[in-house]
């Protein structure tokens, strides 16, 4: 079996990523003014079917739901645009926590596009996120990259998040990245929360252990929900590995999990698979 050179250096020989997305923190920084008054989002149909699911709840929902439909959506794509940068002026100017506000170089929104179908959730900006305003820039963030490449898509065509737009702060270290607290990702959950009711993916994939408690508010072995299916108010979510998980775990089999996973992500978006795609890491 042939295998794509670029899916094999998805570990290997990370290269930097040319920044050319549409919302970038930069950019959005850039278009608003910023002011610690921030508009709130317009009030929509989305706006407002809010109040379902307390995610914070266990148990969310697990079962029949089926994928939502971009043809039930009341969002022109203009809206969910403008929806999104009202959203991203009030994001950026967030001081809800005084000891990340006072640590942090930038806040990390998001990036790609409105429209996405496919979205990704991680965790939290590391320092070249935060140095940079981009979520998934780092190491990790390339190997990301690689594999939103590999399943033929691109970072402009799909939306990045995490549940933390803020690094969480380390001053007692002088290096690494600590997890973000239940506190801090209560805090900032609000926001993803109106990240995901604006884009409406059809798909979103949780990576890692912090990003599958953040999104369903409790904790679940990544080990085990790992590549099992669960629903955010409907949404059809594929819990996968960190990617720093594989950097530091340069298995073919754990590179097997997360492709399988992309493949399952593939699959429920009715992307075309081809026999090369689907032998990756086999
Ligand atoms: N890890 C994450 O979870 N998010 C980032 O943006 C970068 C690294």
């Amino acid at each position: 079996m042939i295998i794509n050179p670029a899916v094999l250096n998805m570990i290997k020989s990370p290269k930097s990523i040319k920044s050319t997305r549409q919302q970038t923190a930069a950019s959005l920084k850039a278009e608003t003014k910023m002011t610690n008054k921030p508009e709130l989002p317009s009030k929509s149909g989305l706006m407002t079917t809010d109040t379902k699911i307390d995610h914070t709840q266990p148990g969310v929902i697990t079962t029949q739901e089926t994928i939502s439909s971009k043809e039930t959506s009341f969002e022109s794509g203009s809206n969910k645009n403008e929806l999104i940068k009202s959203l991203a002026k009030e994001v950026l100017s967030c001081t809800k926590c005084p000891h990340l506000v006072k640590a942090r170089k930038n806040v990390v929104f998001g990036v790609g596009t409105v429209d996405a179908e496919l979205m990704f959730i991680g965790e939290a900006p590391g320092a070249d996120e935060d140095a940079q305003g981009e979520p998934f820039v780092g190491l990790a963030g390339q190997l990301l990259t690689r594999i939103i490449i590999a399943m033929g898509l691109s970072r402009d065509r799909v939306y990045i998040a995490n549940i933390l737009k803020c690094r969480p702060d380390t001053p007692n270290q002088t290096s690494g990245n600590r997890k973000p607290t239940l506190i801090e990702m209560q805090t900032c959950f609000p926001y993803l929360k109106r990240q995901i009711e604006i884009i409406q993916p059809k798909v979103i994939v949780a990576l890692g252990a912090t990003a599958v408690e953040g999104l369903f508010g409790k904790q679940m072995p990544i080990t085990k929900v790992r590549g099992e299916l669960q629903y955010y108010n409907g949404i059809p979510v594929i819990p996968t590995y960190h990617p720093a998980y594989l950097l530091r775990n340069q298995t073919k089999a754990a590179k097997r999990q997360v492709w399988e996973d992309m493949l399952k992500a593939m699959e429920l978006l009715k992307m075309p698979i081809s026999e090369k795609q689907r032998g990756y890491f086999l």
